[in-house]
């Protein structure tokens, strides 16, 4: 929270789905739950009888899941895959054995075992160095909250009884309570917990519904009927305003509306500048149910299919036909578009997979990514075996994620030619000449690109890590967020460098991080060459048109006078300006970046 006062309560969280929502606050108060549970010891003789207990709440709460998927409106179907993850935790053996094993030898009741073993498991699940990660905890949580209602006989929140055209405030939601609102009947979300990928920030942006998630103290600075104002790109929620902060923001929301609309007219057409070239609009997604909404925004392909959710919450590693079916589906649906299917970037312990790694102090820059899959060729073999027989109904590339040095690529390739020579005796089809690229991601990478540039196909400039390694922002540290800046002179000076040497080496690049998705960069990244930009699927209508709008050989210009400037906030105003001339009235940066976003 940045400021108190009596009108005009400003709180700032972490915009997890943009767009601008003005409506009542709906608290959705917490009765029972983990944090009122009481503990207990109970009798030897009671041990049966809590067990027996324990196992009814799971029946119940998985009866309860397994209703609300099958009362699923249509347009939601897509999210099952969500309620599925909670029913696999609900039967992790993991969590259940754990709590009985509680029950047993500490002789407590019910609650405080699931609680104990709860704990654990999110310990686990907090360590880990990738965001995407580290917020499945919020999973376990929620499912746990779940059986703890079932246990103690508490009614879950009534969502489907909420009044039409409120903005929810809760400290968290699950994706069950996220699925059960009517859309009609919602115009944002705010939460205490959560971040840019818990699935409530997931399901927001792909049902485009405003989102601020991660304001720790929301659920008790706002009442229910109190006026709110959320803008979901900038993760600002602004409570009980006045009449002039309230007409401003209604100004605000209407431009952004038309904004959209008028982004939305021109997404199926190519993006080519005014000049001619064609640029590669594509979309970054985590899962099949987005391939719908890449179709919808007019995305030319996948540049990012993160792979990692298969591996999560599971008692096994997925096989290879579970993720051929998979990588086979998308690269089906988007065929002759093509598909980046960038290799597992996992680090730390995992959970249930058997996979045993020692903890890291560090995981950021521990056994991550391709060194995780080097390490481990079984693991990595069984994706690859799967990405190249699937490459066969589609135009599939695949990609190394968080490449340090030449030789990680040199083996990685070799395991690809092993796994291509397996195949070929087995008879499988499969296709042999798939392209190999890699992650930037890591400054060394940068440095070595002319070398490295030798070795692969295509680039793609990750510049989520890229910031956070070369900046030294841990990029989930909310204290130092202010500082990861992707207009730093340094990372731009570092995207012209691999640009450069990709365009010597004749090969292909692009960029996946965030800072792709914002249209108020794309004069820079045209300036500098890039290909194919890779984003959220709802950034790809505005940085298609302005693509659109823009030269490249204007661009070149605009660059260069960027390139001369020695601070982050210089750049930032010289692009803020830019972008200001051709939307006279937007004021708006799509993901919140202008730092003089007026209040
Ligand atoms: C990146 O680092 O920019 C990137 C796109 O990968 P991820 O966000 O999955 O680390
Ligand atoms: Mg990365």
């Amino acid at each position: 929270m940045i400021e108190i006062k009596s009108r005009n309560m400003v709180l700032q969280g972490i915009g997890a789905s943009p767009g601008i929502a003005i409506g009542k606050a709906h608290l959705i108060e917490e009765e029972g739950g983990i944090s009122l549970t009481g503990k207990y010891f109970i009798e030897e003789d009671q041990i049966p009888s809590e067990i027996t207990r324990l196992k009814n709440a799971v029946q119940q709460t998985k009866e309860g899941l397994l209703q609300i998927i099958r009362d699923l409106p249509e347009e939601l179907q897509d999210h099952a895959y969500i309620l599925e993850t909670h029913l696999m935790l609900l039967q992790d053996k993991k969590l259940y054995e754990q709590t009985v094993k509680y029950i047993e030898e500490k002789q407590i009741n019910a609650e405080w075992a699931l609680k104990a073993s709860m704990d654990e498991i999110r310990k686990v699940f907090k360590k880990m160095s990738d965001p995407y990660f580290r917020e499945r905890a919020s999973d376990i949580v929620q499912v746990c909250d779940r059986i703890l209602k079932a246990l103690t006989g508490t009614e879950a929140p009534r969502i489907s009884e909420i009044e039409k055209g409120v903005i929810i405030v809760a400290r968290d939601l699950s994706p069950a309570e996220t699925i059960q609102i009517q859309l009609e009947k919602v115009k944002g979300f705010i939460t205490d917990l959560g971040g840019k990928t818990s699935h409530t920030a997931i399901i927001a942006r792909s049902l485009e519904i405003p989102a601020v998630l991660g304001l720790e103290n929301a659920t008790s600075l706002v009442r229910t009927d109190d006026t709110i104002i959320m803008d979901g790109a900038a993760g600002v929620v602004i409570v009980d305003p006045t009449e002039d902060v309230l007409t401003k923001y209604q100004k605000r929301k209407h431009r952004y509306e038309e904004y959209r609309a008028m982004v939305a007219q021109s997404s199926h057409l190519p993006a080519e500048t005014l000049d001619g070239h064609r640029i590669k609009v594509m979309a970054n997604i985590e899962f099949v149910g987005e391939v719908a909404s890449v179709i919808d925004h007019g995305g030319d392909g996948i540049g990012l299919f993160r792979t990692e959710f298969h591996y999560l919450n599971k008692e096994e590693l997925p096989s290879e036909e579970e993720l051929f079916d998979t990588y086979k589906d998308i690269a089906e649906i988007m065929a002759p578009r093509p598909v980046t299917i960038r290799t597992l970037d996992i680090g730390g312990d995992k959970f249930s997979t058997g996979v045993e790694l020692s903890e890291e102090i560090n995981p950021a820059l521990g056994l991550r990514a391709i060194r995780f899959s080097l390490s481990s060729p079984e693991i990595f073999k069984t994706q690859l075996r799967a990405i190249l027989r699937a490459a066969n109904f589609g135009n599939v590339r695949v990609m190394f994620p968080m490449i340090s040095e030449i030789d990680e690529i040199i083996k990685a390739k070799q395991i690809l030619r092993e796994v291509c020579e397996s195949l070929d005796r087995e008879g499988l089809p499969f296709k042999e000449d798939i392209e190999v690229g890699i992650m930037i991601e890591v400054p060394s990478a940068v440095i070595m690109a002319d070398v490295i540039a030798k070795e692969v196909d295509f680039f793609s400039i990750g510049t989520n890590d890229l910031i956070q390694y070369s900046l030294a922002i841990d990029r989930v540290n909310k204290d130092v967020a202010h500082l990861y800046q992707p207009l730093h002179p340094a990372v731009l000076r570092m995207v012209k460098h691999v640009v450069d040497a990709a365009r010597n080496a004749g090969i292909r690049v692009g960029m996946c991080g965030e800072m792709a998705g914002e249209p108020a960069h794309v004069s820079i990244l045209l300036g500098m060459g890039l290909d194919e930009l890779s984003m959220n699927p709802i950034s790809i209508p505005g940085v298609k048109k302005m693509i659109r709008m823009l030269s490249v050989e204007k661009s070149k210009l605009f660059l260069k006078e960027v390139l001369n400037k020695k601070r982050s906030a210089e750049v930032v105003r010289i692009v803020e300006e830019a972008y200001k001339k051709l939307f006279p009235d937007a004021a708006y940066f799509e993901h919140g970046y202008n730092i003089n976003h007026e209040r």
